[in-house]
């Protein structure tokens, strides 16, 4: 099999790219490949459950940066409201993303399988799939999005029916509507899982532990107009201070939400050790003010905790053993010496995705990183890539990526905001790398 362009990784990021592409000329034939098949909804919107929303307004989710009313006018031509402030359900945007897609007919070949290796072939790559065949391209761009949460140690050998391998469980796998569950993480994979469960009328008490207790915060009602916060400054701390002194004026929301398009340039100005400072000390305080709840969901959890249904526990896990048909976990609290111990009838783990590339078991990240091809990103948090989005190695004339492999580098890039401007500007950048290039 030969192609232009392969795009691996057919979720949002590989799909938005495709979309990008179908349009430029130059490219030759592209080929999205995807390990399950889940072409343009991906992890984050394939799920069908009705409570799981967007986190992020409409009218800042279309599929192209130059036209923000895409998404709406989409709508509205199938009768559904259009308002430009509304959270809509997951599913919905993954039609929307489907749709358009599939609206590219012949122009972008879609084939189900794994990538686990590619390698330098001519002026092109060759990649290998799972199943040994192989498929050749003149470029290829990396898609991989979200990789499943890290499990804890001696996970694996607890019963599944006791802890559950990832956070996404099947229909069978369900626990009895009176069990009571723990969610090892409390950001917005956790608040998921309590949704899906409270849909299906659970009435178990649900925990959830993390390092700090801390639940991601709500987006207000309407959206907050942008704020004047004066000259930006260089700096770790200087940063900080801007951050606390504008949000005992205003709401700390609004003054995330007028940062945000400066972020990716904010992380990229800090010195490497202010950059680990912030990961170290900041980022849980970060995300929980960045990645927010559609007002819905927030509402709903917090009337899950009023209720005592929903309890936070902040400490970290010691030990997850069986005992009696149950789990038996022991906890850290927070800022404690002595342990505490908790029995559950299911764990689930709700870290959200994992971002050290050392740390991942997928075999393409590994032979990539074991063979030079590419190497980590800035504290480990993807691929290190220039400024294009090339993957700096010897292919990088030939391999470019987007989206969450170049966390280390922008720090802001898993989202749709951020996805669609990179997808669009790829499809220029390798268009002009192959015009240079015998076909
Ligand atoms: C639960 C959840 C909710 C979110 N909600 C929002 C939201 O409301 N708004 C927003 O802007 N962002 C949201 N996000 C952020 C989200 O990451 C992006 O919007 C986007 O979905 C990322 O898409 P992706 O294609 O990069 O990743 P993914 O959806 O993870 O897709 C990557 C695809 O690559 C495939 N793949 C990986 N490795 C290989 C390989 N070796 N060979 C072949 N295929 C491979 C995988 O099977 C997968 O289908 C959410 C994220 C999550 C997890």
């Amino acid at each position: 099999m030969t192609t232009g362009v392969a795009i691996i990784g057919g979720g949002a990021s590989g799909s938005l790219t495709a979309l990008a592409m179908a349009g430029v000329p130059g490219l030759g034939p592209l080929t999205l490949v995807d390990t399950g098949g889940a072409f343009a909804r991906g992890v984050a919107y394939s799920t069908e459950d009705p409570v799981h929303l967007l986190n992020v307004p409409a009218d800042r989710m279309s599929a192209f940066a130059d036209q923000p009313s895409h998404l709406l006018a989409w709508l509205a031509a199938r009768g559904e409201s259009a308002d430009p402030e509304a959270f809509l359900l997951r599913r919905q945007y993954g039609a929307y993303l489907g749709e358009l897609l599939h609206a590219t007919g012949d122009r972008v070949r879609r084939i189900v399988a794994r990538v686990d290796a590619l390698a330098p072939e001519g002026p092109g790559l060759r990649l290998t799939l799972a199943g040994g065949e192989a498929l050749e391209a003149r470029a290829a761009v990396l898609a991989l999005g979200n990789f499943a949460p890290e499990l804890p140690p001696g996970w694996s050998e607890l019963p599944r029916r006791l802890a559950w391998r990832s956070p996404w469980g099947t229909a069978g796998d369900w626990p009895a509507p009176d069990a009571e569950v723990l969610l090892l993480g409390a950001g917005l994979t956790a608040v998921d899982v309590v949704l899906s469960l409270d849909a299906r009328g659970h009435r178990g008490r649900l925990h959830l532990l993390s390092r700090r207790g801390l639940l991601p915060a709500t987006h207000p009602p309407r959206m907050l107009p942008p704020l004047q916060l004066g000259a930006r400054p260089r700096g770790l701390r200087a940063l900080v201070r801007l951050f606390r002194e504008a949000s005992a004026r205003e709401d700390p929301r609004a003054v995330l939400d007028t940062l945000r398009p400066e972020l990716a340039a904010m992380w990229r100005g800090l010195s490497p050790v202010e950059q680990r400072r912030f990961l170290r000390h900041l980022r849980t305080w970060f995300d929980t003010i960045r990645h927010r709840l559609a007002p819905a969901v927030g509402a709903r959890i917090a009337a899950l905790e009023a209720e005592g249904r929903l309890v936070r526990h902040a400490g970290q896990l010691v030990s997850a053993t069986e005992q009696g048909g149950r789990l038996a976990l022991r906890i850290r609290p927070r800022g404690s010496r002595a342990l505490a111990v908790l029995t559950v009838d299911l764990a689930i783990p709700t870290t959200g995705p994992v971002m050290d590339v050392r740390a991942l078991e997928d075999p393409l990240v590994r032979s990539l990183l074991a063979s030079g091809q590419a190497r980590p990103g800035p504290h480990g948090l993807g691929f290190a890539t220039s400024d294009q989005g090339a993957v700096l190695g010897p292919l990088h004339d030939r391999l470019w990526t987007l989206g969450g492999l170049r966390r280390g580098d922008l720090w802001e890039t898993t989202a749709i905001p951020e996805i669609r401007v990179q997808a669009r500007a790829l499809a220029g950048t390798i268009a002009a790398a192959l015009g240079t290039r015998p076909a």
